[in-house]
């Protein structure tokens, strides 16, 4: 069930409307990586997640809030986009929205595509889902810093500042919420990669080009198991592999990778199995002190 309350989740005050401004910020509204596609994520990811209601709670409290931003955001665009009613030159700023839209706010980017459902990641499985969530909140921080860089109004960037922020908490929230699950971050579903090719890093750009790149190393060649495997270009059929590996190893084993717990239900008041035993502590103290109810049964 949904109750809208008439009032901002953050005020908006604005100075001297800027039209071109306006059209920027629609891409937080009907973009990629505006505050709808986050809505719509987080909100459907929740209700797919039926198997875990820690996360599923997560999932539909940070989808509502971004609900909440996209009206700040609407706010904002509409009190930017105000002159388009009015003033022909303004209007050249936004033509569609000026035109089809009458000056209001409208479901597309800051080019004028309309949002789809294309922008949204759901998988379905929730280790994976978060990962694309705390991508998007990176994404959604980075267009935010962005805008506050194109504008010098106050009001302006005070509410971008707090859109912004509330970005950061959710990334803070989303990994926590991916690291309490305690998998090993290479497990990703339930069928083992193939041994001895899942090690290799594969040197496919080599040579030395006009603007000074050379072949290069770093951690990423090395860590985690992976070792550097040279092409073989001269040899028919030789590929990349340095093992003639055709599919599967002899003697390869597959099946289930992870015996790792699937994500479980984890009621609010129920403490999360962490290894920071004094959080554990608090956040007991916390559950017994909220609530009129429980002060009143003390006293
Ligand atoms: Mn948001
Ligand atoms: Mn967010």
């Amino acid at each position: 069930m949904y109750h809208h309350i008439k009032k901002l989740m953050y005020t908006v005050n604005i100075g001297e409307p800027d039209v071109k401004f306006g059209n920027m910020l629609l891409e937080q509204f009907g973009g990629a990586n505006g505050e709808l596609a986050a809505a719509m994520q987080y909100t459907i990811q929740g209700w797919n997640c039926i198997d875990d209601l820690g996360r599923r709670d997560l999932l539909l409290d940070i989808g509502t809030e971004e609900l909440s931003h996209l009206e700040v955001v609407g706010a904002l665009i509409r009190m930017h986009l105000k002159p388009l009613k009015t003033n022909r030159e303004a209007a050249d700023a936004d033509p569609l929205v000026t035109i089809a839209g009458g000056g209001g706010v409208g479901l597309f980017n800051s080019m004028g595509n309309p949002w789809t459902a294309n922008y949204l990641q759901i998988t379905g499985e929730v280790d994976v889902d978060l990962r694309s969530n705390i991508a998007a909140e990176a994404r959604a921080k980075i267009v935010y810093e962005r805008l506050i860089d194109h504008t010098d109004d106050p009001g302006t960037i005070d509410a971008l500042q707090f859109l912004m922020t509330r970005e950061i908490t959710h990334m803070k929230a989303f990994t926590a919420a991916l690291e309490s699950l305690e998998k090993n971050p290479f497990s990703i579903g339930m069928l083992q990669p193939t041994a001895g090719i899942v090690d290799e890093y594969f040197n496919a750009s080599t040579g030395d080009g006009d603007e000074g790149e050379t072949d290069m190393r770093g951690p990423w060649t090395s860590a985690y198991g992976l070792h550097l495997v040279e092409p073989k270009r001269d040899v028919p059929g030789g590929g990349l592999s340095v093992q003639d590996i055709d599919g599967k190893i002899p003697g390869e084993e597959r099946g289930k990778q992870d015996e790792a717990q699937k994500a479980a239900t984890s009621p609010a008041n129920e403490k999360f199995a962490t290894k920071n035993a004094a959080g554990s502590k608090s956040s007991k103290s916390a559950t017994s002190s909220t609530g009129n109810g429980s002060k009143k049964r003390a006293s």
